[in-house]
């Protein structure tokens, strides 16, 4: 093991209390849906993590799924660990998750005790871990009673192999229910793990009044949209970016990419420029203007922007004046 983390990496961070818990998460989160497949080159993977580390990213977030292949990401993630960061496991926050196809037949999918069980099980292999901090079920099941899910969570933690469990978009009214289960059965729900951009308003409709009202943290995904909210696509859209890609399972598309969009991005752009940030930056900076708001989950494929979207964290404050900008940009 060659790496040595930044002894100074603390002081870049800012850490938030998780809801009613004794966890602390950083601001700035990093995300390993993308970048970290088969397909993504492993020294710039290993790159990006040891960055996210030396500037005080204590928590990586990864699920079952992720890759491509749907397990690739662990097992990239697994192999950098084991050569990075075994000395710090207790420096680290680590999260999977459970709840799309991950594998054939009737127990791989959704939010079976059965399924939630074995895939825990098989994401501790792949990562090399004993235990995960966080484990997700990553999206509500209509069919499995809510009870069953919650009990496997339950189940998990008392297993050891979580420490704490959360739920990933789950709806206001879906989320007060598994929280008041999860609260029954002795195994609080730590956090809920929420898509939440400028672009995709959907959690002030409810959600954050319950996990508020809950005291249960709210950690956010794709609050830059993607790669929308940054710079990227104001000349058009890059090879080698995630629309460029032609990537599948849910990667924006360059379909989504419209003239329509790109003219309120370039107005935005000018609005981040006045606040001496990047829009990535501002984008960011929006979302943790909230204080209900734990930590931004950031997606990054180069070490620069993982460098460029922690500075967000020097300025989260917002004039009215901005605010109300950016509601008639977004409106237009
Ligand atoms: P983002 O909205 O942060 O998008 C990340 C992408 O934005 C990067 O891959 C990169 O795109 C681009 N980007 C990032 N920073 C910059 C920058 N400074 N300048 C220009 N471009 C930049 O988030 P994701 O959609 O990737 O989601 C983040 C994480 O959230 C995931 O990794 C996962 O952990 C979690 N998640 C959870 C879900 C759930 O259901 N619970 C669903 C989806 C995500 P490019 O590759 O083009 O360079």
């Amino acid at each position: 093991m060659n790496y040595l983390p930044d002894v100074e990496r603390y002081a870049k961070m800012q850490y938030r209390r998780c809801g009613n818990s004794g966890i602390k998460l950083p601001l700035i989160s990093l995300g390993l849906w993308h970048n970290f497949g088969k397909i993504d080159d492993f020294e710039n993977c290993n790159k990006v993590l040891q960055t996210a580390f030396d500037n005080g990213i204590t928590h990586f977030d990864l699920a079952n799924n992720y890759g491509p292949p749907a397990g690739a990401s662990e097992k990239t993630f697994g192999q950098i660990f084991k050569n990075n960061f075994k000395d710090y496991r207790d420096e680290l926050i680590i999260s999977t998750k459970a709840g799309y196809t991950m594998w054939e037949g009737p127990y791989g999918d959704f939010g079976s005790k059965k399924y939630l069980v074995a895939s825990l099980n098989q994401s501790l292999k792949r990562m090399g871990l004993d235990y995960v901090d966080i484990f997700y079920h990553h999206r509500p099941d209509p069919d499995t009673p809510l009870e069953e899910t919650m009990s496997a969570l339950d189940l998990i933690v008392r297993q050891g192999k979580a420490l704490y469990i959360g739920i990933s978009n789950y709806k206001p009214t879906e989320a007060a229910k598994a929280i008041k289960i999860l609260k029954g059965l002795g195994t609080p729900c730590l956090i809920h793990q929420a898509r939440y951009s400028m672009f995709d308003r959907w959690v002030e409709d409810g959600l954050l009044d319950v996990l508020q009202k809950e005291k249960v943290g709210c950690i956010t995904f794709s609050s830059l949209a993607q790669g929308l909210l940054t710079n990227k696509y104001l000349d058009g859209i890059p090879k080698n970016s995630r629309a460029g890609r032609n990537l599948k399972n849910g990667a924006i598309t360059k379909a989504q990419i419209t003239e329509g969009i790109i003219k309120k991005v370039k107005l935005l752009n000018e609005l981040a420029k006045k606040r001496d940030q990047s829009l990535a930056q501002m984008a960011l900076a929006w979302i943790l203007k909230d204080g209900r708001i734990t930590s931004v989950i950031l997606g990054a494929s180069k070490p620069a922007q993982v460098t460029d979207g922690i500075n967000a964290i020097k300025n989260c404050h917002f004039s009215k004046e901005e605010l109300d900008k950016i509601e008639s940009i977004l409106k237009k």
